[in-house]
């Protein structure tokens, strides 16, 4: 077993070092690093499409779905050489996708077959890009008081309702929205988790503009949106378990954010930028000081991101430690941005001149502000923290 896993790790990396571009192997720095699939897509250079295209083949966009969903049929474990050798020759994911990070997990366990096999493949080869359809203006941290409605009208339901923050609203193809459709329910179980197409008439855009100069996220409005039921993951009412099952993936996925974005390690960055003294260690020891700490703990995190991960395979996850991942994993990534902007001093404030990457360096700490509120907020994770893990006694 062990030998077949070598001769993998073996064929995996020849295969990677001959198909990986060079430009494929450059850290995704921002926005238009990645690739998002989807109807409307655009490659952003021949590099790009050519990465996505042979992976895609290959089914390495999901490697640990099964093939006859589109993915490539991969144990846990080869699943796992395969990041690692990816790691380890700096290539990109080829594909950004809600529907591997979020919806897919949550058809895998909750969907229909048919759902499975009309959706699956289309996400594993890019070519529906998704949406998340959950929080809205007075449904946030408790997300369970939301009032989108659908009402039942025999074989579709009728949706009527307003999200928000609805990140890429307008330019997925599909969304997955969490709707009220029992109305005399208790709040938990009068929620049901739909899929529908944002061309569907009825359904409108708005997007929202950010403190970081970008708009990625939407106001997203349902008039009269037929949805018809065979888009209906799980039971009528049965939502909440979807939706929360989702959620738990969806906070792995922001926990490792700032982990996959890195060119190099933040004392060779911040050494760039301040230079080294005779010893070659930074000029700035206080810098110095806290930029060891904080590598210390990045060392830590990655090691417990490798724990979970080795405890879901075994199936002994508690489902709340994507709560711990996620706090963590954002707190620490908005110090790696404070670190960086310290080590750049004034010039890492710059924000349009031509002369350093248009505020690259401010843009993408202003965005991490946002990692400890999206996929609920790092005061929420330390009530699930307190509650499901520590046991401590709550509300
Ligand atoms: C970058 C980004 C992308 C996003 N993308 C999406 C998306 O694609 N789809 C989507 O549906 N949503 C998305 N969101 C929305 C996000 O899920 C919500 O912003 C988040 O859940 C918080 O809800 P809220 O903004 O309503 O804040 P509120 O819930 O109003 O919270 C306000 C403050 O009160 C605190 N608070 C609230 N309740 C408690 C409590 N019980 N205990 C302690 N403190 C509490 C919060 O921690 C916060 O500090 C995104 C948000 C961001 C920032």
């Amino acid at each position: 077993m062990a030998a077949d896993l070598e001769t993998f790790r073996r064929e995996t990396r020849a295969w990677l070092e001959a198909n990986c571009p060079p430009e494929m192997r450059r850290p995704i720095l921002n926005e238009e690093d990645h690739c998002w699939g989807g109807r409307r897509w655009t490659f952003g250079s021949d590099a790009q499409r050519q990465w996505f295209e042979r992976m895609v083949a290959r089914g390495w966009t999901v490697p640990a779905w099964s093939r006859e969903y589109g993915g490539g049929g991969l144990s846990p474990d080869e699943a796992t050489v395969l990041a690692q050798e990816m790691r380890a020759l700096g290539c990109r994911p080829p594909l950004s996708s809600f529907g591997i990070w979020m919806l897919g997990p949550a058809l895998l366990k909750f969907g229909s077959e048919a759902q499975k096999r009309e959706h699956l493949p289309k996400i594993a080869r890019g070519e529906i890009r998704w949406c998340q359809g959950y929080s809205e203006p007075n449904a946030g941290s408790d997300l369970a008081s939301l009032q989108t409605r659908a009402e039942d009208r025999g074989d579709h339901y009728s949706v009527n309702g307003q999200k928000i923050w609805t990140s890429y609203a307008d330019k997925a193809d599909w969304i997955f929205c969490l709707v009220r459709s029992e109305s005399e329910a208790k709040k938990h179980t009068g929620i049901s988790f739909v899929l529908f197409d944002m061309t569907s008439p009825g359904v409108t855009t708005r997007p929202i503009l950010l403190i970081s100069g970008k708009s990625p996220f939407c106001e997203t409005f349902f008039d009269n949106v037929r949805v018809d039921k065979a888009n209906l993951v799980g039971s009528p009412g049965g939502g909440w378990e979807v939706a929360k099952y989702l959620l738990t993936h969806e906070r792995e996925m922001i926990s490792a954010i700032g982990d996959r974005a890195q060119p190099k390690p933040l004392g060779q960055q911040a050494a760039a930028l301040l230079g080294t003294d005779e010893r070659g260690q930074l000029r700035d020891p206080v810098l110095r000081a806290q930029i060891a700490e904080f590598e210390v703990d990045e060392a830590a995190f990655r090691l417990m991101l490798e724990r979970f991960g080795a405890l879901m395979k075994a199936g002994q996850a508690n489902p709340a430690y994507s709560s711990a991942l996620k706090y963590y994993g954002a707190e620490l990534n908005k110090r790696r941005h404070e670190l960086l902007i310290a080590a750049g001093g004034s010039d890492a404030l710059e924000w349009e001149s031509e002369r350093s990457g248009h505020g690259a360096a401010v843009r993408g700490w202003l965005r991490t502000k946002g990692n400890s509120i999206e996929g609920g907020t790092s005061e929420i994770q330390l009530n699930v923290i307190a509650r499901r893990i520590l046991d401590l006694p709550g509300t």
